[in-house]
């Protein structure tokens, strides 16, 4: 007799949803977590009278009400956490800013965006109107295809654009350069520059934004990651947090559970880890890593991390001239030197600026705003800052977001009352990845649905991965992962 049915490791969004999907569904369930809170990205933390809400910065997924396939109706309902989530709509996707070249604000409505478009770039509505058709038409087909739809009845769209990397298909559209950002700008939620990003990849982030809208969540993302806890544990379910896992206990070739990191072992038949797959397979005990799986990770790169400046500032969103939640500025158009630049020190080319009281999510007391600036950057460079150097590099790196910023808020300086500084290192320390990587491995061509099954089949039996590094980064796909993990888990053992 085990002592559980199931054990998850790690309590971010898809070990979360995993642990609530299975113990929902009457399989006794551990949850093991080693920080001190739920969430992993999704969490938040104090500083003074402000509370910095660590990542999401737009929900997609989320839908208006009626629309089922959307993570309001669909998973959040299954999970009973609906009604207690309260969502705060974003009516516009961004504002994406190339000081002295373009400054324009895409609506989170196609037709609408259209309008703005034509607007900013006279003559440019047909060859928009038909990039969005295109855009629709290879989500479309890339989710027919995902959910199992045989090729023989997918629409060649698919085939013909899907994996052309995205620059090419911006160039087959548009000329002029401005408009290629303006539609594009989200290839750094991906973490891939247009020139490598698969154009089914921003087709599908594009799509999730302008259909079901960007959102944020009262509470920020803590409060998510919290109602999911409470689903888990009103069905019955055990969390234990600020527990690491250290091995992955088998016997027999299968999965038998867990030891802790203070040597307790718990057994389980399944184990669904929600840790990365190298910390994952590092952790099997008693068995050799699998063949299949050190081929494949041996040919995978570890993805981007991020930096984060989190600024609490003594002014109103209006006071300070933000006029969108979501802000991305470039230095220029060029995207593939702004990717070279994450691997270096040189000033933050791209910034993401997210302002949460535009549209409130309830942290900033009256009369204030909570704001971050974020870079994506890869871990390199960080490893080798000497401890005695820390503190000064990474506030110096501050500053060249904080330059970039001034080019839309030129006071929010002057406003600044609590100042907290992430690092590559920083997202290291606290989720346990490889390279601090927040998506994962490198989204790019070779990686995705179509060429790697990490999540299908980890070859061991018991042994069930979810998350970033076995699927899609962000925080929609992980949360959609870890219950499909789950259900899978739960039709194999029904079977
Ligand atoms: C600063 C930042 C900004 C971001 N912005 C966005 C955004 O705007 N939109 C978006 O969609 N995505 C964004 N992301 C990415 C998104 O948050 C992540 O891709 C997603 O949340 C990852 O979820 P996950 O399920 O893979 O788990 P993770 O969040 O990676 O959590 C894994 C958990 O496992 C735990 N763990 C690991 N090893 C062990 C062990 N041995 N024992 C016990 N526990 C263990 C960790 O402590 C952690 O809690 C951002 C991320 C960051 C950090």
């Amino acid at each position: 007799m085990h002592d559980y049915d199931a054990i998850v490791i790690g309590a971010g969004n898809a070990g979360l949803t995993a642990a609530a999907t299975l113990q929902r569904a009457g399989a006794r369930t551990l949850l093991v977590e080693r920080h001190n809170v739920p969430g992993g990205c999704g969490t938040s933390f104090r500083r003074g009278r402000f509370e910095f809400e660590v990542a999401l910065h737009q929900l997609s997924g989320v839908g208006v009400e009626g629309q089922p396939i959307s993570l309001r109706e669909g998973l959040f309902q299954q999970l009973g956490i609906a009604d207690r989530l309260e969502f705060v709509q974003e009516h516009d996707l961004y504002r994406a800013v190339v000081p002295g070249r373009l400054d324009v604000t895409i609506p989170a409505d196609w037709d609408a965006a259209i309008d703005v478009l034509d607007a900013e770039f006279p003559g440019s509505r047909d060859r928009v109107a038909r990039f969005f058709e295109l855009i629709k038409q290879v989500a479309f087909w890339q989710i027919a295809a995902m959910r199992g739809m045989p090729a023989e009845q997918i629409d060649p769209v698919l085939f013909r654009y899907g994996l052309r990397p995205l620059q090419q298909v911006l160039d087959e559209y548009f000329d002029d350069d401005r408009i290629k950002v303006a539609l594009a700008v989200y290839w750094t939620y991906l973490g891939q520059p247009p020139s490598k990003l698969r154009f089914q990849d921003l087709a599908l982030t594009l799509f999730a934004y302008f259909e079901f809208k960007p959102w944020h969540v009262r509470g920020g993302s803590q409060a998510m990651s919290a109602a999911i806890l409470d689903s888990f544990r009103q069905a019955g379910g055990q969390a234990r947090f600020n527990t690491g896992v250290e091995a992955i206990l088998t016997a027999g070739g299968r999965v038998l559970g867990v030891r802790l990191e203070d040597g307790v072992e718990v057994t389980a038949p399944e184990v669904v880890s929600n840790a990365s797959l190298p910390t994952t397979y590092a952790m099997l005990d008693g068995i050799a890593v699998p063949a299949a799986v050190r081929n494949d990770l041996a040919t995978r790169r570890i993805g981007v991390s991020g930096f984060v400046l989190h600024m609490g500032l003594d002014a109103t969103p209006a006071e300070l001239g933000f006029t969108t939640s979501t802000t991305f500025v470039n230095r220029d158009t060029d995207d593939d030197r702004t990717y070279q630049a994450w691997k270096s020190f040189e000033p933050a080319r791209g910034i993401c600026v997210s302002s949460y009281d535009v549209a409130p999510i309830g942290f900033a007391p009256a009369g204030t705003t909570h704001v971050s600036l974020m870079t994506l950057q890869y871990a390199d460079i960080w490893k080798n800052v000497a401890p005695v150097e820390y503190a000064r590099i990474k506030f110096a790196f501050a500053e060249t977001l904080l330059e970039l910023c001034e080019a839309v808020t030129p006071g929010i300086r002057d406003a600044i009352e609590e100042v907290d500084v992430a690092t590559p290192l920083t997202m290291m320390r606290y989720l346990g990845h490889p390279g601090g990587s927040i998506y994962g491995y490198d989204q790019d061509a070779t990686e995705g649905w179509l060429f790697r099954n990490s999540e299908r089949e980890t070859h061991v039996p018991g042994l069930h991965v979810a998350g970033s590094w076995s699927g899609m980064g962000g925080f929609q796909p992980t949360l959609e992962a870890g219950a499909r993990v789950a259900r899978r888990l739960l039709r194999t053992k029904a079977a």
